[in-house]
């Protein structure tokens, strides 16, 4: 149901960008971190897009990696010992151990997003 709703403002951005035009290829952005699930999005988006230019569109999905970032001295956590695992498990890790500065204080600060990045357009 999430995706629908999801699915349904990404049809509205590519159809008013495209202008009537049809539209080839989609480019989306989609982080690790986004509750939005991929596969349910390419469903709709076949349902929702019929009889519109964006009717056979392909969808091209960039993934976003997960960034966390120290409040208290701005630096980037290393995830890549986690690489695999769930976000969830990677973010209750990070916080658990903490920055090297000591603090406990970090915030998912990218890879939670979804975004339209570009289309290609015919014509
Ligand atoms: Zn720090």
């Amino acid at each position: 149901m999430h995706e629908l709703s999801v699915t349904q403002s990404m049809m509205d951005l590519v159809l008013q960008y495209a202008d009537g035009h049809p539209v080839t290829v989609i480019n989306l952005k989609l982080g690790e971190m986004a509750s939005v699930v991929a596969e349910s999005v390419e469903l709709y988006f076949e349902y929702l897009s019929k009889g519109t230019p964006a009717e056979g569109a392909r969808l091209n999905w960039e993934i976003v990696p997960m960034e966390m970032t120290c409040r208290a001295c701005g630096e980037k956590a290393e995830l890549q010992e986690w690489a695999g695992e769930r976000p969830q498990l990677i973010v209750a890790s990070v916080l658990e151990r903490g920055c090297r500065c000591g603090s406990h204080d970090l915030r998912v600060t990218d890879g939670t997003g979804f975004a339209v990045a570009s289309l290609e357009i015919e014509g």
